[in-house]
C-alpha cells in the first residue's frame, strides 16, 4: 500500500458500497484534511458473521461438544429460547470458565484451525482489507462482539486488531488467573454494545458494521453503518430508516 492510499480491493462489494466506503475512509482519514491524531476516527466491527463467515462463540461450543461428549450447543439454544439472548450469550461465554488466558487462546486457535478446515468458518477478505485500509488511513479500529472476549481477541489478531482493541463478553478471573462464569463488563448485547463503547472507548463510532438485530443499536450510534445482510426483516427496516449500506447475502 502506498502512503496515503485508500484503495479497497473491489472484492465482492456492491460497487456503490465499495465507492462509498472508499470515500468515507479517505474523507475522515489522513488524506481528508481534517484528520486529527489525537481524535482519530473510530470504526467498530461486530465479529461473528460480519468480519468472518461463521461464529467463533458457537464454534467453540460445537468443538467442546465433540471433544467432551457434551451438549453445550443444545443447552445454549435452550437458554436463548427460554430466557432470551441477553441470558444465552453470557451463558455461552461462561463455557470457557476454568481456563487461563493462554489456555483460552490455545483452544480458540485449535477451533479456528479445525473449523476452517471444515469450511464452517471462513475469513472475509473484503472486511480484512477494509480494516487494513482504515488503519493505514489513521482510523482507530475496534471489534465489539457478544462472544467471549478471549476468543475474539485471539481471532482478531488475524485481522491486525490488537487485544487492547477488542471488546467482548469480559469475564471475571479468580486469584489464580482462571476465568469465572461471571461478567466483569457490560453484557454486549444490543444497547450493551453501545454502553461498552461509551465506557471502554469513550466516543461514538464514525463507522460501524454488523449483521444482526443485536448490532442495531451500535449501527444506529455510528455516522455511517454497514449491514452484512442475513435476511432479517427487522434489521433491514432499521437499515432503510438509517440509510445504511446493505451488502446483500451470499458472502
Ligand atoms: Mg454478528
Amino acid at each position: 500500500m502506498i502512503p496515503g492510499s485508500c484503495h479497497l480491493a473491489p472484492g465482492r462489494w456492491e460497487p456503490a458500497i465499495h465507492a462509498g466506503l472508499e470515500r468515507m475512509v479517505r474523507e475522515h482519514g489522513r488524506s481528508g484534511g481534517q484528520w486529527d491524531p489525537h481524535h482519530r476516527p473510530l470504526a467498530t466491527f461486530d465479529w461473528d458473521n460480519t468480519a468472518i463467515l461463521g461464529d467463533i462463540g458457537e464454534a467453540v461450543l460445537d468443538y467442546l461438544d465433540e471433544r467432551d461428549q457434551t451438549q453445550r450447543s443444545l443447552e445454549y439454544e435452550r437458554q436463548c429460547e427460554e430466557f432470551g439472548k441477553p441470558v444465552g450469550y453470557p451463558w455461552a461465554a461462561y463455557q470457557i470458565a476454568g481456563l487461563r488466558e493462554h489456555e483460552a487462546r490455545a483452544l480458540t486457535l485449535q477451533v479456528i484451525d479445525t473449523w476452517m478446515a471444515r469450511g464452517k468458518i471462513t475469513f472475509r477478505p473484503e472486511i480484512r482489507d477494509l480494516i487494513a485500509v482504515m488503519q493505514h488511513q489513521g482510523w482507530e479500529v475496534w471489534v465489539v462482539s457478544a462472544s467471549a472476549e478471549p476468543l475474539v481477541r485471539t481471532f482478531g489478531q488475524f485481522y491486525g486488531i490488537g487485544p487492547d482493541h477488542t471488546i467482548g463478553m469480559r469475564l471475571k478471573m479468580d486469584d489464580s488467573g482462571r476465568y469465572l462464569p461471571a461478567l466483569s463488563g457490560p453484557n454486549t448485547y444490543r444497547q450493551g454494545k453501545v454502553q461498552a463503547i461509551d465506557e471502554i472507548i469513550g466516543r461514538r463510532p464514525v463507522f460501524a458494521a454488523g449483521d444482526t438485530d443485536t448490532d442495531i443499536d451500535m449501527l444506529r450510534s455510528a455516522r455511517y453503518a454497514l449491514l452484512m445482510d442475513r435476511g432479517s426483516a427487522e434489521v433491514r427496516q432499521a437499515a432503510e430508516a438509517g440509510g445504511w449500506w446493505v451488502q446483500p447475502p451470499g458472502w
